[in-house]
């Protein structure tokens, strides 16, 4: 059976944003696959509406059997038990689980396109990508993900975020 090394991005601002990310990690190593590695947590202003809370944002490596639309499925399983509701495009929302990119995987498909199309506009992605996996080479454009960084125009405020402690693998 095939492995796939998959990034993930999380992405929280409703309700208590911490517990979100760290019930994320769990029913994610629970049901998707073996995480080995998660970045910082950072908060950041929030895309499309502003007029809402910043987001909390933490991107992770997991080590999974599963073919990529079925992950898909599954984080969009794990999403809804954590209450969310699809209200409005880019409004709030309690947890929301992107997946950034899986190993060097090109995918367009009706439900799922891989690598995310606005991962390289956005610096809330590829910092905290950045400091998972810095030397990851985006399959298309050929940058990797520090080169990615430094290239982003995107000047949205993000800053690293210490209040939830420290949220990885080996404490859930
Ligand atoms: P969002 O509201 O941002 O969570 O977008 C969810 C929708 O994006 C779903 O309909 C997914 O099928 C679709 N989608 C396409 N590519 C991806 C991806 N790489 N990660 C997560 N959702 C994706």
């Amino acid at each position: 059976m095939p492995k796939y090394t998959a990034h993930l991005l999380l992405g929280t601002n409703m309700g208590n944003r911490c517990n979100y990310l760290h019930f994320a990690l769990k029913a994610i190593q629970e049901r998707a696959g073996c995480i080995y590695g998660v970045s910082p947590v950072y908060e950041t202003a929030a895309w499309g509406f502003t007029n809402q809370n910043d987001f909390l944002n933490q991107a992770l490596t997991l080590q999974t059997h599963r073919q990529p639309e079925e992950l898909l499925a599954v984080l969009q399983e794990i999403e809804q038990q954590a209450g969310r509701q699809r209200l409005v495009h880019w409004g709030p929302r309690t947890l929301d689980i992107d997946i950034i990119a899986i190993d060097d995987l090109v995918i367009e498909s009706e439900r799922l396109v891989v690598p995310h199309p606005a991962m390289r506009h956005r610096r809330f992605v590829l910092q905290p990508l950045a400091d998972l996996v810095p030397n990851w080479r985006h399959p298309v454009l050929g940058l990797t993900c520090e080169q990615m960084l430094t290239l982003c125009t995107d000047d949205k405020a993000i800053k690293k975020y210490d209040a939830c402690g420290i949220l990885d693998s080996k404490r859930i």
